[in-house]
């Protein structure tokens, strides 16, 4: 009994990789060290204007839901007049 040798989390008892890691390696397997390792830095690893560039747009998108919020609570106030 040991803890799965990719993961690190999942105790495994015959294998050396849990289940999701061992379809992680056939996934590997498949395409390859460096065209895995590719995809995922593309994909997972994030420069810094990539992070800046996600701030803003969280930045942005709770900025519209605080005005689409102050939108109802006016429409709620008007329909409270008539
Ligand atoms: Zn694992």
């Amino acid at each position: 009994m040991w803890n799965c040798y990719l993961c690190d989390e999942v105790t495994c008892y015959t294998t050396y990789f849990c289940k999701d890691c061992n379809y992680i390696k056939r996934i590997l397997q498949c395409y390859g060290r460096e065209e895995i390792k590719d995809i995922i830095t593309k994909v997972c690893i994030r420069n810094k204007q990539q992070r800046e560039n996600k701030v803003d747009i969280l930045k942005k998108k709770l900025d519209n839901q605080k005005l689409d919020h102050l939108k109802v609570k006016l429409i709620d106030a008007e329909n409270e007049l008539d």
